[in-house]
């Protein structure tokens, strides 16, 4: 094989920069022959050497990776060369490392080509031409690596380090923090509903939008800061060797500036916005590994998505409990039913017209061996790590088996509602498990309606609209829950198959003091009527706000104010006696 041109030898030999030699040697005598014999090496080149006589004395991770070659003593006092090699290798550095020892060994040879050693010399046998030669190998070879590594760790949409890429230079950038004193921090950016661009607009779209992210964000740290795409919208920043935190915020403040102008693909302009969950190493900060860097970044992002999108957070001492608690909650709930803990509660639905029970909403229950937990707490954990799949067709069966129930009571039964989850709509078998469900227990499609939220609607309307007919097909009713708070398009409502629409709680909570909440309820409850849908009002909590409600047209009341959700016994109770609700 032809020794290849040492080209970065000679563009530096004629231009001003230099060719930047470490050398890692405990003995002043070895460092000053390594030098010379350099120096006749590369005799009228500007190479520049640097010695370090003590690795422990300096960030020696950071000294390899800012160096064009290493050249490392295999015997350093306290450790050995060789160790030095393989952590800088495996912390994704590519400097090409030669070792040197006192007497040839196979043993090291053998391990010094594991470790990731570029050569390994014998001290008293180096000439400068063998130097030379050896250097210029391992030039070649590093160049070699790094385009083939290079294509490995680089995100192909984007052009930012890939998942892999980000991991090896978090771990040096936790290293090199712990020793410089300085701030790392990491955020971890995940763009607001992305989904629906993608959805609604295709993939050309949702790309440019990606693309054109990646290099606002590029724009607003430094150089040497990493970018990364970890996967779908989710990207990362690692800062490192920051003095005051106060540059941190400034970065978070660039950093939500970044969405505030709209991305335009073609004749489309997106709007768009991000939550960042931010995790900080200060100095004399417990180190921290990488992993768990991630799950302290992780955990600030979902708080800045649960207290409402277009935000950030940090991670705080809390949020470390506060993770450990999530991570035994998601255990904890998949294995709920299988230890029988699940329970389902029904809460009655009023007629307005006739005051009878025209229904009852399904609401879960946790009976946990534990801290107590209510459904809006553990409902969005269980979506997080998919055990909604499970416990989501659950609650169908356990519907489905009630009515059931009902019936062979010769109870008169209304329709049961049962919330679903987006994740669960979107699953393959969704349509399927309900036709199962509903023949097993012989029920009549009409006595089982679906609740689905106005904001999963719209955010996911393309997605899940085709299951939504499918059930409809089947012949279950759906409504929209919590209506007033997702902005729906009036074309929308009439382009899916809802036969009620829910009005959130919170007007009806508001109406009796403030004006436009009552407003709202009245004009939403013409609507709907236009649109020959039924109207509910939910969270209906005393008699002045039923007055109000019966007046503007409500067909269905459900509230406190008639009854809190029940478990199952009481409701047949109720319906057995056909409760009249004065
Ligand atoms: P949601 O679907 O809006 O359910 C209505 C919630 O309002 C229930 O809370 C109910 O107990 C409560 N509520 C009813 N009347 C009143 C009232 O007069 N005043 C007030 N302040 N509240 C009232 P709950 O049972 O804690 O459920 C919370 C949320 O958890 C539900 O909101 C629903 O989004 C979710 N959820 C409950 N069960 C399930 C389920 O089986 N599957 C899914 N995917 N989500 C569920
Ligand atoms: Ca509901
Ligand atoms: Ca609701």
């Amino acid at each position: 094989m032809p020794v290849p041109a040492f080209t970065r030898v000679c563009t530096r030999e004629f231009g001003e920069t230099v060719l930047r030699a470490l050398i890692v040697d405990d003995n002043e005598d070895d460092y000053e022959f390594i030098v010379r014999t350099l120096k006749g090496a590369f005799k009228g080149s500007n190479v520049d050497t640097y010695w370090v006589q003590n690795p422990d004395a300096v960030n020696i991770h950071q000294e390899i990776h800012d160096s064009d070659i290493c050249l490392i003593d295999q015997n350093l006092g306290g450790q050995k060369g060789i160790d030095l090699i393989r952590t800088s290798t495996e912390n994704g550095i590519l400097t090409p490392t030669i070792l040197l020892t006192g007497q040839h060994s196979e043993d090291i040879d053998r391990l010094a080509s594991q470790s990731g050693a570029s050569d390994y010399l014998v001290k008293d046998q180096i000439s400068s031409t063998l130097l030379n030669r050896s250097i210029r190998y391992a030039i070649a070879q590093k160049e070699h690596k790094t385009k083939l590594s290079e294509a490995a760790y680089i995100d192909g949409l984007t052009g930012l380090a890939n998942r892999p890429r980000f991991n090896q230079a978090l771990r040096l950038a936790i290293d090199s923090t712990a020793r410089s004193q300085s701030h790392l921090a990491l955020f971890i950016i995940d763009l607001d509903d992305f989904k629906i661009i993608n959805d609604t607009y295709g993939h050309p779209a949702g790309d440019a939008v990606l693309q054109e992210v990646a290099n606002r964000i590029s724009d607003v740290v430094r150089r040497s800061d990493i970018v990364a795409r970890l996967g779908g919208d989710e990207f990362a920043v690692v800062l490192n060797g920051y003095s005051h935190e106060e540059d941190i915020r400034l970065i978070i403040e660039k950093m939500m500036a970044v969405f505030d102008s709209p991305v335009r693909f073609g004749t489309l302009i997106f709007h768009f916005q991000c939550s960042i969950g931010i995790a900080v190493l200060k100095p004399g900060d417990k180190k921290r590994s990488a992993d768990e860097l991630v799950r302290a970044a992780d955990g600030a992002l979902y708080k800045a998505k649960q207290s409402g999108k277009n935000s950030f957070e940090f991670f705080d001492q809390h949020m470390g409990e506060y993770i450990d608690s999530l991570a035994a909650t998601e255990a904890d709930l998949s294995n709920a039913i299988g230890k029988n803990e699940l329970e389902l509660f029904f809460q009655p639905k009023v007629n307005a017209g006739t005051m009878t029970t025209s229904g009852a909403e399904a609401l879960l229950r946790w009976n946990r061996d534990g801290p107590a937990m209510g459904p809006a707490d553990f409902i969005p954990i269980a979506e997080r790590s998919l055990a909604i799949l499970s416990i989501g067709k659950w609650v169908i069966e356990q519907a489905c088996k009630h009515q059931r129930e009902l019936l062979d009571r010769g109870i008169s039964v209304p329709p049961v509602s049962v919330n679903v989850s987006p994740v669960q709509v979107q699953s393959e078998s969704f349509v399927e498990h309900i036709k199962e469900t509903l023949a097993a227990f012989d029920i009549e499609p009409r006595l089982i309606e679906f609740e689905i939220t106005e904001t999963v609607l719209m955010e996911q309307h393309k997605h899940i609209i085709g299951r939504i007919e499918a059930v409809a097909d089947l012949g279950c009713t759906w409504a929209i829950d919590d209506f007033g708070v997702g902005y729906s398009s009036l074309s929308l409502l009439n382009s899916i198959p809802m036969s009620k629409i829910k009005l959130d709680k919170s007007f009806v909570q508001k109406m009796t003091n403030c004006a436009s909440s009552r407003k709202i309820c009245s004009v939403v409850t013409l609507l709907a009527h236009e649109l020959e849908l039924s109207m509910v009002a939910e969270g209906v909590e005393c008699q002045e706000q039923v007055d109000m409600l019966t007046l503007m047209g409500k067909d269905e009341l459900q509230g406190f104010y008639y009854s809190k959700p029940l478990p199952f016994e009481a409701y047949a109770k109720l319906l057995q006696e056909q409760r009249i609700w004065t």
